[in-house]
């Protein structure tokens, strides 16, 4: 057996409450005395409680997060962290997103509080937009040096939108079994969060899912992206949101690879408890009432040739099944119509259907 394996620095506090009891120590423990706070204006009554005990250390406040980083949204960000020491940030993807563009620049260690599932804090990727464009990059600089996971901030996530993010996550354990820096590190992380997160899209308890968002994200960050990846951001490039597109696409895509990969559908399988992997999903995310197709997101007929070549121009070469000769064309096609669940059962199905037979059992 042959394999690299980069191992992230970052240290992790997990726990309910934790971002308002543990959070001063954390910024305490950098040294930090001037930190430039990056919330979204909507989380402005729950950010004030998790501040409230920072006292005198939060020297400005940058509210105007946007989806993807707008350069614009970047450039006012970094002026606004002229004179801080440090970067806290507490919100999902798009916030810490903002403050990533802000140390990529100025270098300013992070300090991320996530309020969603979609693992960027314990990522070292970046992104910016520009005139619908989103270029990424991978910089040290930008992976948040603590993390403080606290599922009571979770918690407050509209139902539908918790299922999406998290299946966000598991988009993220499901591609780390075929991804270009797959080992068996992000392998065993991988395998786990599918269990972890399955467990808590079933049960509802937010702590099960941000554990499972942090061995997902940690899975995505070894092991890097695969066809699902390309694929959904280029869909996110076209304006879809970001966690809907990763759970709408997700079943499509293993369904597309798993004859190429029984790594992943035996050890997804067993992770979700099931005998059969795409079945399984599939289950996961009708239950979850995830839209079947892209079309259901807003996705149109006349852009599935631009969304199928601009995919298929960064698809890794030894993606687990061919993408060419029409292959991925037809599973942009499946995927915008919701098709391909012949033989599945819906969320309203009876017990006694073959998909439901083929469910998640724990
Ligand atoms: P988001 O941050 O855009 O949040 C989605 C919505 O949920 C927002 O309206 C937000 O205000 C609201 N929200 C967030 N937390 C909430 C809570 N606890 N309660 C109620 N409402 C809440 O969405 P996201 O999916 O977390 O992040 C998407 C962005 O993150 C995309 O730009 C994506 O590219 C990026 N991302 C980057 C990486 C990386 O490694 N660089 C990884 C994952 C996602």
């Amino acid at each position: 057996m042959h394999f690299t394996y980069d191992a992230l620095p970052g240290r992790v506090v997990f726990g309910a409450g934790a971002a308002r009891t543990e959070l001063a120590a954390e910024i305490d423990r950098l040294g930090a005395t001037r930190v430039l706070l990056i919330a979204s204006e909507r989380d402005a009554g729950r950010v004030r409680i998790i501040t409230d005990p920072l006292a005198g250390r939060v020297a400005a406040t940058f509210t105007a997060v946007r989806e993807h980083v707008p350069v614009a949204t970047a450039d006012a960000a970094r002026a606004a962290a002229v004179g801080a020491d440090a970067v806290l940030c507490i919100g999902g993807g798009s916030t810490i997103g903002a403050a990533k563009a802000v140390a990529l620049t100025t270098r300013l260690p992070i300090v991320a509080v996530p309020t969603t599932y979609a693992g960027s804090e314990v990522t070292p990727i970046w992104g910016l937009s520009e005139d619908g464009v989103k270029t990424t990059g991978v910089d040290l600089a930008v992976l948040p040096r603590t993390v403080v996971y606290d599922p009571e901030l979770t918690a407050t996530l509209p139902p539908e939108l918790a299922a999406a993010s998290a299946l966000n996550a598991m988009a993220h354990c499901v591609e780390a079994f075929w991804a270009p820096r797959r080992n068996p590190v992000s392998s065993v992380l991988a395998e786990e969060g599918v269990r972890v997160l399955a467990a808590g899209l079933r049960d509802g308890d937010p702590a099960d899912l941000l554990r499972g968002a942090y061995l997902a994200g940690t899975a995505f960050a070894a092991a890097g992206s695969g066809l699902h990846h390309k694929l959904a951001h280029v869909l996110g490039g076209l304006g879809l949101p970001h966690a809907r597109t990763h759970a709408t696409v997700l079943p499509h895509v293993l369904a597309f690879n798993a004859a190429g990969s029984p790594e992943a559908t035996t050890r997804i399988a067993r992770a979700l408890g099931c005998a059969d992997a795409v079945a399984g999903l599939r289950a996961l995310t009708d239950a979850a009432g995830v839209p079947r197709g892209l079309r259901e997101l807003g996705l149109r007929a006349d852009q599935l040739d631009e969304v199928a070549a601009r995919t298929e121009a960064v698809v890794p070469a030894d993606n687990p099944v061919p993408v060419g000769g029409g292959a991925l064309r037809r599973l942009v096609q499946l995927a915008w119509e919701g098709a391909g669940w012949e033989g599945a059962a819906g969320p309203t199905a009876s017990a006694s259907s073959p998909a439901v037979a083929d469910a998640p059992t724990r």
